[in-house]
C-alpha cells in the first residue's frame, strides 16, 4: 500500500539522522537513518509506514506517492526592520563591552585607551554624518518599501540631536506618523525624564533598557558609569508606572555572572519581560577573552543542549529560504553605513549617504547573499537535520570563530549536537587555525556536569 507523509509534514535528512518536521503539529522527531531510507522510499517497511500513520504523520494515498517539499517563502524580498543607530559613538556611559565601542566624547579624549586611538581613526573629521533630514528620508523610503517596524538605537539614542535640535522623539514621532505598527527605543534609560516618558506613552512607543545587575555596584563596574544603576532602575520604574511596553535585557559576562540569578529573579519581581540573560557575544569590546563569562554559566544560559525546536510552518518556510534572523533587516548608523545586523560594524553592505537610493543598498548581491543565507552554507548546520527550524546568529558566530572562518559559514558556537554521530552535550564546535571546523569533546564533561545540576537531559528525543 502506498504511504506518503501528510502535507506539512516534511523529512529533513542530515549525515546520520533525520527530522520529521510536523508544521501541522509544531512537533519535530527526530529519525534515524533506516528511517530516512524509508521516508524517502529508498527502502521498504510498512509497518514503519503505519506507525507512522498512527502518529498522525502519514496517510495512505491512492495516487502515486512522493516527497513533498517545503514551501520556500514568498516574501524574501521585502524590508522588515531597520535598526536606526542615530548615535554610533556616543554614549554617557562607558560599558565595558559596548559591541558599537561607544563611550562619552570626554572619555574618549581624555582617557587615550588603545581603542579609542581607533576610534579616533575612524571617526575622522571629514566622515560624513546622518543629518536629520537624511534619518527622515531614510525612514520614510524604508516605509514605502514595505518596513513597518524599527528600532531607535546606539550608543545612547536619547543623545540624538539634530542640526536644528531634533530630538530622538522627534524621530520615533516621525516613525509613527508615517505608519511604522512598532517602535522602539533601545536605551540604557538614564537620560529619561518623567516628561520624555509621558511622550513615549502618548506616541505609543515600545522600550527595552538594559540592566546588568540587581546589584549597584556591579552594574555600575559594567557600565563604568557610577551611579548609572540608580538612573537606569528609576526609569524602569517610570515607565513601567505609566505602562509603557518594557523589556529589559541582561547581557551576561563575567563581570556580573554571580548576580546573573539574582537579576533575573528581580525582572521577574518587577514583572518586565526580557530574553533569557544572553552571553556576552564577541563584538566591539566584547572581542576582550576576559569579558567572557565563566564555561558553567555559558553552559547554564547560553548552549543548546538538547532539541528543543518547533516546527511552524512559517518558520520552516523561512529557515529553509532564508537567514533565521538576518533576513528582511538592515542597520544604518549615524554615518549612513547600511549593514547587516547591528552587531556586524565590519559588515558594511553599503552606504545611504552615497547609493542613489534604500533600495539600491537593498538590491546590493553582498546583501542579497547574506538574506537568502539558510543554514545549508554554514559548518556542521548544513549537515544537520535540524538546520530549517534551528536560530542562527551570524556575529555570533564569525566572531567565535576568531578569523578562522567566513560571516556566513562560521558554525554556530553555542551547538552541543553533533550530527555525525547524533550526539548531543558531549562537545562544542569550534574552529581550527585552518579553517576547519572541530567538535571539542574536551569540554563534555563540564557540559555534563553543568547540565545535571540543571535537571536536563541531553538525549536526543527519539521516535524510531
Ligand atoms: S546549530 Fe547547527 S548543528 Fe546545531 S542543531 Fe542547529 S542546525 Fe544542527
Ligand atoms: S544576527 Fe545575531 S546579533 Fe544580530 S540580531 Fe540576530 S541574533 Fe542578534
Amino acid at each position: 500500500m502506498p504511504y506518503r507523509l501528510k502535507d506539512g509534514v516534511y523529512l529533513v535528512e542530515g549525515a546520520t539522522r533525520g527530522a520529521i518536521l510536523d508544521t501541522n503539529s509544531g512537533l519535530v522527531y527526530s529519525v534515524n537513518g533506516i528511517a530516512c531510507q524509508i521516508v524517502n522510499y529508498r527502502s521498504e517497511n510498512n509497518t514503519y509506514w503505519g506507525q507512522l500513520v498512527q502518529m498522525g504523520l502519514a496517510e495512505t494515498c491512492v495516487s502515486s506517492p512522493g516527497i513533498s517539499a517545503i514551501q520556500p517563502l514568498k516574501d524574501t524580498e521585502r524590508l522588515k526592520f531597520v535598526w536606526f543607530e542615530v548615535v554610533t559613538d556616543d554614549c554617557n556611559e562607558c560599558c565595558e563591552h559596548c559591541y558599537a565601542g561607544s563611550m562619552p566624547r570626554t572619555y574618549r579624549k581624555e582617557m587615550g585607551f588603545a581603542e579609542n586611538a581607533l576610534q579616533e581613526l575612524i571617526a575622522q573629521p571629514e566622515r560624513k554624518k546622518m543629518r536629520h533630514s537624511d534619518w527622515l528620508r531614510l525612514m520614510k523610503e524604508a516605509y514605502d518599501l514595505g518596513c513597518r517596524a524599527g528600532q531607535l538605537i546606539g550608543g545612547e539614542p536619547f543623545l540624538y540631536k539634530g542640526e536644528n535640535g531634533e530630538t530622538l522623539l522627534d524621530l520615533a514621532q516621525y516613525l509613527v506618523e508615517l505608519g511604522y505598527t512598532r517602535v522602539e527605543i533601545y536605551s540604557n534609560g538614564t537620560l529619561l525624564t518623567p516628561e520624555k516618558v509621558k511622550l513615549i506613552k502618548t506616541l505609543g512607543v515600545h522600550v527595552a533598557i538594559s540592566l546588568y545587575s540587581s546589584d549597584p555596584s556591579t552594574h555600575d563596574l559594567v557600565t563604568r558609569t557610577p551611579g548609572s544603576h540608580a538612573k537606569t532602575m528609576r526609569a524602569i520604574q517610570w515607565l513601567k508606572e505609566a505602562s509603557v511596553p518594557l523589556r529589559v535585557e541582561t547581557v551576561l559576562m563575567k563581570r556580573n555572572q554571580e548576580t546573573i540569578a539574582e537579576t533575573t529573579a528581580l525582572k521577574e519581581t518587577l514583572d518586565v519581560v526580557g530574553r533569557h540573560p544572553d552571553p556576552l557575544r564577541p563584538k566591539g569590546r566584547g572581542v576582550n577573552p576576559l569579558l567572557q563569562p565563566d564555561f558553567e554559566y555559558v553552559v547554564r544560559y547560553g548552549l543548546m543542549l538538547k532539541p528543543n525546536f518547533t516546527a511552524e510552518t512559517d518558520t520552516v518556510s523561512h529557515y529553509s529560504s532564508g537567514h533565521s534572523c538576518l533576513l528582511g533587516k538592515i542597520t544604518v548608523t549615524e554615518f549612513g553605513e547600511v549593514l547587516p545586523c547591528i552587531f556586524s560594524h565590519d559588515n558594511v553592505v553599503g552606504n545611504v549617504l552615497v547609493a542613489p537610493s534604500l533600495e539600491s543598498v537593498l538590491r546590493e548581491p553582498v546583501l542579497t547573499r547574506i538574506w537568502r543565507a539558510t543554514k545549508d552554507g554554514v559548518m556542521v548546520c548544513r549537515d544537520c537535520e535540524y538546520r530549517y527550524v534551528c536560530f542562527d546568529c551570524r556575529p555570533l558566530s564569525e566572531g567565535a570563530s576568531a578569523g578562522n572562518a567566513g560571516y556566513l559559514t562560521a558554525p554556530y558556537p553555542r551547538c552541543t549536537y553533533n550530527p555525525y554521530t547524533g550526539e548531543w552535550g558531549q562537545g562544542l564546535w569550534k574552529v581550527d587555525e585552518l579553517g576547519y571546523a572541530f567538535y571539542d569533546r574536551t569540554l563534555a564533561a563540564e557540559i555534563q556536569e553543568v547540565a545535571r545540576t540543571m535537571s536536563e537531559s541531553v538525549t536526543a528525543q527519539v521516535a524510531h
